[in-house]
Parts: C-alpha cells; sequence; structure tokens
C-alpha cells in the first residue's frame, strides 16, 4: 500500500486531523510533543463508484481501497541538529510515500502556538528547511562515503556522487530538492536516499470553520503553494474531528446544514492518492467487489500483479469494461450485449475506473 506521513509544526492540528481521519482517537491536547510515536492508520478511500457497482453486483463482500495515514512527532526547529524528537521524526518521514505537511491557519487564543503567532509563512520555512538540512546532512554523508569507492571507477558511484555534488548548494541554501529540476533518470540514480524534499507534498491548511473565506493566512499558503506547484487542501480538522464521531445518518443531516456535499477528509484522502499519481480499478464479483489502486500508466499485467504476483506472472489477458459503460448497461452481461466488453493484452494501459477481470496461467 502507500502511505502518507502528516507532518508540522507542535500544535498545528496534525493528531485532530490523524483523528478524524482514523477515528482512533489518540490524545489530542494542547501541548507540544503529545505525539511522541508515530501512529499509523489504514483509511478507506471515499470512492462513490464502488457504492454503485454493489448497488448492481449485490456482492457478499466489499472492500475499498485504501491509504496509510503516518502521524509523525511534532517537527521543532533544530530538528536536523537531533533537537526535539528530530532525528526520529526525520527517520520516520523518510519511509513515507508523500507528505501531507498541516499548516494552522486558524485564529485561537486557547490554542498556544510554538513561536507566540500564527504566522503560515514562517511556519512553513521552518518545516522547509529542516527538512533541506536534513537532505544535506544524507548528502554530505554520502559524498564522504562515496569518495573513496569512486576511486576505485565504480561507475554507478561516479554518477551518484556527480548528482549529489551537484544539489549540494542547493541544499545549502535551504531549498527543496524539488525545485532542483532533477529529470527522472537522475532521480532513480538517487533513489535509495530517500530524500525528504523530493517527496510529493500537499499543504493542509487547517482552518477555523469560518475561515474557508477571507482569510490572509490561507491566502498566504496558497501563494506560497502556488510558487511550488504544490496543492493546497483547505480543512478545518477540529470540524472534521467533529464530523467523525457521527453516525452515519446523523452525519448526513449535519454535512447538509453545513452545505457540505462531502466531509473535507475525503478531499484530504483524494489529494493524497492524486498526489502520487495513483488512480483505481475495480473487479466486480459475486463474492466481491473491490476497489484497487494501481499507478496512472500501469499496464493490465501490472494492474493484476496488485492482486497477486502470480497474476501477473501468469498473465494472458484482461476482460474489461470502462466504469460508466457497467453502470449505464446494468453489469456485464449487459456490456457484453452492446459489444462494450473487451479482451486486452498485455500491452494494455489500465484507464481509472476499468472493471476488471484477469485471465492468468498457473
Ligand atoms: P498537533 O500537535 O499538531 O498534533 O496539534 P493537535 O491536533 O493536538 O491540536 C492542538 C490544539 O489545537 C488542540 O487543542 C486542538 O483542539 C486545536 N485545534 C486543532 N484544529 C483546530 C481548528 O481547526 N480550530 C481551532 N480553533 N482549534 C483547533
Amino acid at each position: 500500500g502507500f502511505n502518507c506521513g502528516i507532518v508540522g509544526l507542535p500544535n498545528v492540528g496534525k493528531s485532530t486531523l490523524f483523528n478524524a481521519l482514523t477515528r482512533s482517537g489518540i490524545d489530542a491536547e494542547n501541548f507540544p510533543f503529545c505525539t511522541i510515536e508515530p501512529n499509523t492508520g489504514i483509511v478507506p478511500m471515499p470512492d462513490p463508484r464502488l457504492d454503485k457497482l454493489a448497488e448492481l453486483v449485490k456482492p457478499e463482500k466489499v472492500v475499498p481501497n485504501t491509504m496509510e495515514f503516518v502521524d509523525i512527532a511534532g517537527l521543532v526547529e533544530g530538528a536536523s541538529k537531533g533537537e526535539g524528537l528530530g532525528n526520529q521524526f526525520l527517520a520516520n518521514i523518510r519511509e513515507t510515500d508523500a507528505i501531507a505537511h498541516v499548516v494552522r491557519c486558524f485564529d485561537d487564543d486557547n490554542v498556544i502556538h510554538v513561536a507566540n503567532q500564527v504566522d503560515p509563512t514562517a511556519d512553513i520555512e521552518t518545516i522547509n528547511l529542516e527538512l533541506a538540512l536534513a537532505d544535506l546532512d544524507a548528502v554530505e554523508r554520502g559524498i564522504q562515503r562515496l569518495v573513496r569507492i569512486v576511486k576505485g571507477g565504480d561507475k554507478d558511484a561516479i554518477a551518484t556522487k556527480a548528482i549529489l555534488d551537484k544539489i549540494q548548494p542547493h541544499l545549502a541554501e535551504g531549498q527543496p530538492l524539488r525545485s532542483f529540476g532533477l529529470d527522472a533518470d537522475e532521480q532513480r540514480q538517487i533513489r535509495s536516499y530517500g530524500f525528504l524534499t523530493l517527496k510529493p507534498t500537499m499543504y493542509i491548511a487547517n482552518v477555523n470553520e469560518d475561515g474557508f473565506e477571507n482569510n490572509p493566512h490561507l491566502d498566504t499558503v496558497r501563494a506560497i503553494a502556488a510558487a511550488e506547484n504544490a496543492v493546497v487542501v483547505p480543512v478545518c480538522n477540529k470540524l472534521e474531528a467533529e464530523i467523525a464521531e457521527l453516525e452515519d445518518e446523523e452525519r448526513a443531516m449535519f454535512l447538509e446544514e453545513m452545505g457540505m456535499t462531502e466531509p473535507g477528509l475525503d478531499r484530504v484522502i483524494r489529494a493524497g492518492f492524486g498526489l502520487l499519481g495513483l488512480q483505481t480499478y475495480f473487479t466486480a464479483g459475486v463474492k466481491e467487489v473491490r476497489a484497487w489502486t494501481v499507478r496512472i500508466g500501469a499496464t493490465a499485467p501490472q494492474a493484476a500483479g496488485v492482486i497477486h504476483t502470480d497474476f501477473e506472472k501468469g498473465f494472458i489477458r484482461a476482460e474489461v469494461v470502462g466504469y460508466e459503460d457497467f453502470v449505464a448497461l446494468g453489469g456485464e452481461n449487459g456490456a457484453k450485449e452492446a459489444g462494450k466488453w473487451r479482451l486486452e493484452g498485455k500491452t494494455y494501459v489500465v484507464q481509472d475506473g476499468d472493471v476488471m477481470h484477469f485471465r492468468f496461467n498457473v
């Protein structure tokens, strides 16, 4: 599965968001460092298409795809030098596929701010600087280690060191690797370093209930994100935590009262999905209707491999019906009669929403 680390300064609302996402009810207290151990929650991906397919097929079981969220201990200034929970924080975040950076965009005198004022620009810079310095540290250690190997003429080491030498000054200026412009080959060459500032990142602007409009803090985050080509998701984490506590029926009523079409969390989860370049295909059997996660651009055998590696190895063909056709034509039989049921081979590139069935050799 794929995971997304939730980071941000202490007291910006990370635990509140994480709790709402997982409804796990871990403590969110008005106290920096209250989230010490990384907490992991597996969150179902909201997808109305899955409900629609289940209505049609009436399976015994319905399984959504999921995204893992990791609540990472609060970062403070100096973390890259090992202050606070710095080293632990950085090790945890290195393991994640993407980063959700929570930024405080709400005023509340009852909630202490670590720097004593709500200032999204300074907060974002603090976090980004620590991440860049952590990457710089990894680069410098890497260069030191490679110097000797390069002398032996190892081609791979030479290529890696050339890239590390090139990016070192950029990081030393506190700039993220995202903005360096490494090409795909270069990124592959240094992948094993797990650089933090290369990870796909979104900003979660944590606003008050009435802070979605006319909120200068939110405007600031939007401007910063636009300059970095990053995504912003405005959410009121406190409200989301309340919504998450409600039973389904109550929740629907509450959302309607608030004029919301869906919980804000659904936008967070979908944004995480988009950030990672992921899409969904479905299997729709009478036993189980299920959503599966696959990278955009994946071929049919790769999609089969998500279910089981044997499906990929022994792949023969995929039976495919597009989601819209499947629903409009009342399922597989209807799709067959209308000529919308296709057999696809090894080079077929999966489309978002495809309803698939794989044929394979064992
Ligand atoms: P963390 O240290 O980043 O994990 O922050 P927490 O999630 O523990 O939140 C710190 C405090 O801020 C708690 O008292 C929360 O109830 C409060 N809080 C979180 N989100 C909001 C929000 O959107 N509005 C307001 N007013 N308070 C919030």
